[in-house]
């Protein structure tokens, strides 16, 4: 690998399994100038909100903000699609010289009178966090004058990265939880939090669990209800999804309403049982729910283990190399790649914890490098050095796979093919066949011999 592509700064956030004792420097600000992969903290925000189907969801700050982030999830809503309208203040110098605060309160009175929101959120952005608008104070005085919740997003875009939008977001969206009504909540019942809807696996993950008997009182966000978030404390369990996005929401809940919260993982089809049944664990009282929940895994991995088989056959010895933004989906995916066949010998997040890539080098194989919070540079010397023949990414990552010549999987907001569930394993392994074993790949100037 050229030396060049990585800072000196940056080589203890790098480990190469095997080469020394495990030790990887994360969790921390994003070295000035190294260009990370992570977005801003606004944008943290915004990706954990937008799937909130009939809120309305209003940019304060330039134009450029809402721009950047307009559709960013592309989350998939059973119902109304206000969330897909992005709504900006669209701040100008003369607002930024004399304030923004009467131009947010006129755009967002404005806004619930033509759309008729359930809840709005207004999001602060780095201007806005120089000027100083108070937010707060305008967002009290419409949701008096309007009677709908209105939210201030706290979440300026220089403060930290994407962790602390996910913060930002969690902080308001605490503030509608506990505001419903919870009767007629069985005791059986769970909020689905950290799946975002992307492609309708949402959809299927609540089918699974009401196959086993179980009440989703609220989807936190995806296909997201503002009246279900508000009486999400009416469950009895929080089942999170992910890394970072949720997890500080469940926090609270279970700090302020005692509702206790299991981590899990819908992708691959090891930790999407595992999922089933630990929510089955869960609900131990009534072994009828761990009896549905292994019935329905029976049935569907009857019909999902040929086709993989297939597919292993195939892709046997190929190399995948993994970059995402959470680190508990990279674990999935090690072990979906696992079972087609093929072996990862990169992986890395933007916001991975200690306990993440201790996680990470134990279910590795050596050799494996394991990068935290990494620029274009270094992954492009990665897929090099490697040769990989299947990066899986998000959409920052697409533009490097392509231009090496590499296979891309979106694993991201962009991805328009359910990949959770095992219905999402037969979809990914699909794509992952279908891309590797392109023709089109012999073509590209790396690969000519
Ligand atoms: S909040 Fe700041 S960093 Fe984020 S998109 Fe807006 S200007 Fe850029």
């Amino acid at each position: 690998m050229a030396a060049t592509a990585i800072f000196k700064e940056r080589q203890d956030q790098i480990h190469r399994k095997g080469e020394a004792p495990f030790a990887i420097s994360c969790n921390k600000e994003s070295l000035a100038g190294a260009v990370s992969q992570r977005a801003c903290v606004f944008c943290g925000s915004r990706v954990v909100l937008y799937p909130i189907a009939d809120a309305l969801h209003l940019v304060h700050g330039p134009i450029g903000c809402a721009v950047y982030t307009w559709d960013i999830r592309g989350a998939l809503s059973s119902g109304p699609e206000l969330h897909r309208l992005s709504f900006s203040t669209d701040l100008q110098e003369r607002d930024v010289i004399f304030g923004g605060e009467k131009k947010l309160y006129a755009a967002l009175t404005e806004l619930i009178g033509r759309h008729h929101p359930k809840a709005a959120f207004v999001y602060s952005t780095c201007i806005v966090g120089i000027i100083g608008d108070d937010l707060v104070t305008v967002c009290k005085r419409v949701a008096a004058e309007q009677g709908i919740p209105v939210l201030p997003v706290q979440s300026e875009g220089f403060k930290g990265n994407k962790r602390a939008g996910y913060a930002a977001a969690c902080n308001a969206m605490r503030q509608l939880v506990g505001t419903g009504d919870t009767s007629g909540i069985p005791r059986h019942s769970i909020n689905i939090l950290g799946d975002f809807n992307l492609a309708g696996e949402l959809w299927l993950i609540r089918q699974y669990y009401e196959r086993m008997g179980i009440t989703v009182v609220a989807n936190i966000t995806g296909d997201g209800r503002v009246a279900d978030i508000a009486r999400a404390h009416g469950a009895s369990l929080n089942v999170v999804q992910c890394s970072g996005a949720t997890m500080d929401l469940a926090r609270m809940m279970e700090k302020d309403f005692s509702i206790p919260s299991l981590r899990v993982s819908y992708f691959g089809i090891e930790d999407m049982a595992e999922s089933l049944y630990a929510v089955a664990r869960f609900f131990d009282d009534d072994p009828t729910i761990m009896a549905r929940a292994q019935e329905l895994v029976r049935e569907e991995l009857t019909t999902l283990m040929p086709e993989l088989e297939r597919y292993r056959r195939k892709l046997a010895g190929k190399k995948a190399a993994i970059y995402v933004g959470g680190a508990f989906k990279a674990f999935s995916l090690v072990k979906a790649f696992r079972l087609i066949g093929m072996r990862v010998v990169m992986v890395g997040s933007q916001t991975g914890t200690p306990e993440d890539y201790e996680e990470l080098q134990a279910i590795t194989d050596p050799g494996t490098i394991i990068v935290d919070d990494s620029n274009p540079l270094e992954l492009s010397a990665f897929l090099k050095e490697k040769e990989v023949d299947l990066f899986v990414g998000g959409v920052k990552e697409r533009p490097i796979a392509y231009k090496l010549g590499v296979a891309f999987c979106d694993h991201n907001h962009e991805r328009k093919e359910m990949l959770a569930g095992f219905a999402g394993m037969r979809n990914f392994a699909r794509e992952v066949y279908a891309s590797v074993m392109s023709p089109v790949w012999r073509w590209v100037p790396r690969r000519e011999r």
